[in-house]
């Protein structure tokens, strides 16, 4: 049975006609869900109260709940969401100055298992449907009273792992919800095949790869997906993306103190991305506990990588960091909250 969030037009209007009524109840239904934020259909007040009924039979309507929320002094929101069967994931809202961005999980749980990040930890549980993802944000939006313009799938999980359903959700946020392509990134810990993949739907996009080392032998230490995919691959696979979809790529590069933040390592950097359209964004390791017991470099380190990087030719930012106050980082409510209740 579909569900919604997560339904297309054309799955409802199937519906909608299966029950004999006219075509525009699927608009109707569809603008209750996307734009209003109806949580059940007995909130559909311009729907018959028999069609309220019976499209329950057929059209599973199904939201979710809010765990706990967890305010920073920035204006950083992080929802911990319950799903229908009782699992859990995080998504942040994320207020700049030009704009709103929410950052959503993709699965609960993740298999990339990065020595740095808390999700990792957790292990892997299942995919999430792209009804769920598109609910993160509906939720948000509901929830903050804000409209959102941007969408970052850098949550839990890895999104080129459950490819279907992020292409599917994101044409929803595009076609339904109303968010322009351009304003939507899709971060990806590194997995080759789904970079090419990715590729072919031509969406417009920005793919966000997670390189954070310049050579295999330091990828592979930090990354355990560095020893099924080399770093020169992945750098021709996001060639391929840029030169396929005629979009920038971004490479990340998280700063681990001692690890990957010498000179040389930017020198390195430099090199392996020339001549790629593309930019390099900085960003300096968000402090989890992690079995590794990494740090974050001092600020003067980071502007030294940086620079290099700049004298190179290379666009490089760093992200701009929120919501330090409230375990923003990946997984780490989630982490807190298990930890907590056992
Ligand atoms: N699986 C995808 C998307 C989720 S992670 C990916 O790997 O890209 C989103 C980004 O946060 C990735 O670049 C990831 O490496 C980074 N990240 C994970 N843990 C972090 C931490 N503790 N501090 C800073 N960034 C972290």
């Amino acid at each position: 049975m579909p569900v919604l969030p997560g339904a297309t037009r054309e799955e409802i209007l199937q519906v909608v006609r299966t029950l004999g009524q006219p075509d525009y109840r699927a608009q109707q239904i569809a603008e209750w869900v996307y734009h209003k934020g109806a949580r059940t259909y007995d909130q559909m007040t311009n729907l018959p109260l028999s069609l309220r009924r019976s499209l329950s039979d057929l059209l599973l309507l199904q939201r979710l709940d809010v765990v706990r929320a967890q305010r920073s002094a920035d204006g950083t929101v992080k929802y911990l969401f319950a799903l229908a069967d009782g699992e859990r994931v995080e998504a942040v809202f994320l207020p700049y100055d030009d704009r709103t961005a929410v950052c959503i999980s993709t699965q609960v749980g993740c298999a990339a298992g990065c020595r740095f990040c808390a999700t990792a930890q957790m292990g892997f549980s299942r995919n999430l449907t792209a009804g769920e993802m598109v609910d993160e944000v509906l939720s948000i939006q509901q929830l903050s009273g804000q409209r959102v313009s941007h969408v970052v799938y850098m949550g839990m999980g890895e999104p080129l792992w459950n490819l279907p359903d992020v292409v599917k959700s994101v044409l929803l946020l595009n076609r339904e919800v109303g968010i322009s392509q351009r304003h939507i990134t899709v971060s990806t810990v590194g997995v080759v095949p789904g970079i090419y993949e990715l590729a072919q739907h031509r969406l417009q996009i920005t793919l966000a790869i997670s390189l954070h080392a310049p050579n295999d032998d330091l990828r592979a230490r930090i990354m355990p997906v560095g020893r099924k995919w080399k770093v020169q691959e992945l750098i021709d696979a996001a060639r391929y993306y840029t030169e396929t979809t005629g979009r920038k790529v971004t490479f990340e590069y998280l700063l681990l103190r001692g690890v990957n933040d010498a000179p040389e390592h930017a020198h390195a950097l430099a090199k392996l991305v020339k001549g790629l359209v593309c930019n390099v964004n900085l960003i300096p390791f968000n402090q989890v506990e992690t079995p590794d017991g990494f740090t974050r470099p001092e600020s003067s380190r980071v502007a030294r990588f940086r620079k290099v990087l700049q004298e190179a030719g290379i666009a490089v930012t760093q992200r701009v960091e929120k919501g330090h106050d409230i375990s923003a980082a990946c997984g780490q409510l989630k982490l807190e909250t298990a930890r907590a209740r056992a």
